[in-house]
């Protein structure tokens, strides 16, 4: 991201929710991104996602300029935004059609990730059936269907018990650990923040818009050397 600016234009005026943000993700980083409500971080991930515009600047994956979401990328959000009306299987194939692939053909794919997640019984279930950190499970196998390079999570466990959300994290970072991808984690929760990230980025706030962005370096020997590749998203 290289001087990224995102302006919320309304009939009340216009809202500068990001202003010159500039960040680099090199692959196989787990950056955490914490800060204060309101300072931007989901319009961050919204724009790294293609899910938004920027007003300016300009944001690359491995060189490319990011115009539409992307298929190496998958996003997680606080709602878990599941379908009711599908099942769990379902659910996590809406992957597969989102990107215009053959649902039946990740089919597999789909049932191994959720028995990897726990939730090989509950293939044909409901999301209402499930508790919040099990429809919270099914997401992340959703995100993790296409095998992103890229995986984007905005306080994606917010709304868990702290047991559960410390399964979650640990589950995540199980998963992080044994694929290398690259994930850029939302949290309010500075523990977390910590815990996860091998960078912490914190996003400030001036009145209703971004200040800065100070990576902190936060060096976790985890067996990834991630220094020397040039940079994943810019
Ligand atoms: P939280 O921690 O509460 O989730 P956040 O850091 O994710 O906050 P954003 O959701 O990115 O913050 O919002 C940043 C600013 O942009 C806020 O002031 C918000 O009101 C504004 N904003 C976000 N989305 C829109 C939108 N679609 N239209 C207008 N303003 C918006
Ligand atoms: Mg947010």
């Amino acid at each position: 991201l290289d001087q990224v600016n995102r302006i919320y234009e309304s009939p009340r005026g216009a809202l500068h929710a990001l202003k010159d943000v500039s960040l680099s993700i090199q692959e196989g980083e787990f950056i955490s991104i914490v800060g204060p409500s309101g300072c931007g971080k989901s319009t961050l991930l919204k724009c790294i996602a293609g899910l938004e515009r920027a007003s300016s600047g300009s944001l690359t994956l491995q060189g490319q300029i990011i115009t539409e979401p992307p298929r190496n990328m998958g996003v997680v959000f606080q709602r878990d935004l599941l379908l009711e009306w599908r099942n769990i299987l379902d659910n996590v194939l809406l992957a597969a059609e989102f990107h215009d692939q053959k649902p039946r053909d990740l089919e597999p794919r789909a049932r191994e990730l959720l028995a990897l997640f726990g939730l090989g019984q509950f293939l044909e279930r409901y999301p209402r059936e499930l508790s919040g950190g099990m429809r919270q499970r099914v997401s992340i196998c959703r995100a993790l269907l296409l095998d992103p390079q890229l995986l984007l999570m905005d306080e994606p466990f917010g709304a868990l018990d702290p047991f559960t959300r410390d399964e979650l994290n640990a589950e995540l970072q199980r998963t992080w650990l044994a694929t290398g991808k690259t994930v850029v984690f939302i949290t309010h929760s500075i523990a977390e923040a910590v815990y996860l990230g091998t960078r912490v980025v914190i996003m400030g706030r001036g009145p209703g818009r971004i200040e800065d962005v100070v990576p902190i370096g936060i060096e976790r020997p985890r067996g990834l050397d991630v220094r020397e590749t040039p940079a994943f998203v810019d």
